[in-house]
């Protein structure tokens, strides 16, 4: 997957003078691939040295690169990151459900206990389950065949578990057709949305604890602490968590994949 870079010096040069022929529009786009740090560094055509934080939370970005594989026709490497999508949710839902708490135990607590469990998807899915019943006073939504029966998705396995349909392609090696990859992806997409709705009517709640602004411009702090940056970028993503209702390309991937097909 790729994300587009603009060059804003050369973005300015060609809105002053909007010829097409100017040589200032051949530095307006840079399209780099995407990289684990959020901090991309880059020179434009034209010479001009860039630091960008892309803020956009990960889960986000993996869940536009597994639909990048699906148009691709690999279907195991979507799901991988559908999957993962997921489990950075998890981590990212923790940090929203925390909210200010995180910066009032300080971020070396947070880290040295984030330490712990960050190598263990179940010891983080753990965590989530039970700061989501202290916080929203309920039993968090599962990721399992019941929420899948809710929404109407069928895997094509028995059983129809999700978790178990991941474990059979990542780890032993079951090559899923492009419907069973549609199908994964869309109950990630719904699970992730459905969840976003609880924490944005929770944020506009007064004295919640829940910040999905908080959560979003963590990565950006702590990148922006480490690297001189010269400016920051939000890319509208197919899960979207700063616009209002859904996300600039619809809210159901099985729509979205009907829509525009395959590369
Ligand atoms: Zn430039």
């Amino acid at each position: 997957m790729k994300i587009k870079f603009r060059c804003p010096t050369c973005l300015g040069a060609f809105l002053d003078n909007p010829v097409p022929t100017n040589n200032a529009i051949l530095g307006v786009e840079i399209m780099l691939p995407l990289q684990n740090s959020a901090v991309y560094e880059y020179s434009c055509p034209n010479g001009h040295f860039m630091k960008v934080v892309l803020q956009n939370p990960k889960h986000e970005l993996i869940f536009d690169s597994g639909i990048s594989s699906l148009r691709k026709w690999y279907y195991r490497e979507a799901i991988t990151s559908f999957a993962v999508a997921l489990e950075r949710f998890y981590e990212y839902s923790i940090r929203v459900l925390l909210g200010s708490s995180v910066y009032e135990l300080g971020e070396e607590n947070w880290a040295k206990t984030w330490k712990a469990i960050s190598k263990q998807s179940e010891r983080q899915i753990g965590a989530f389950y039970l700061i989501y019943l202290t916080v929203v006073k309920q039993s968090a939504p599962i990721f399992d065949s019941s929420f899948l029966k809710s929404i109407s998705i069928k895997l094509g396995i028995e059983g129809n578990d999700p978790v178990n349909f991941r474990n059979n392609v990542i780890h032993q090696g079951y090559i899923p057709t492009f419907e069973q990859a549609v199908n994964f992806g869309e109950a990630v997409n719904l699970y992730i949305k459905r969840l976003l709705k609880i924490y944005k009517n929770f944020d506009s709640a007064q004295d919640s604890p829940v910040s999905i602004i908080e959560a979003s411009s963590t990565r950006l702090t702590n990148n922006s602490v480490k690297a001189d940056v010269t400016g920051g970028m939000h890319i509208p993503t197919f899960i979207s968590d700063i616009t209002e209702d859904e996300s600039p390309k619809g809210s159901s991937l099985v729509e979205y994949i009907q829509k525009h097909g395959t590369l």
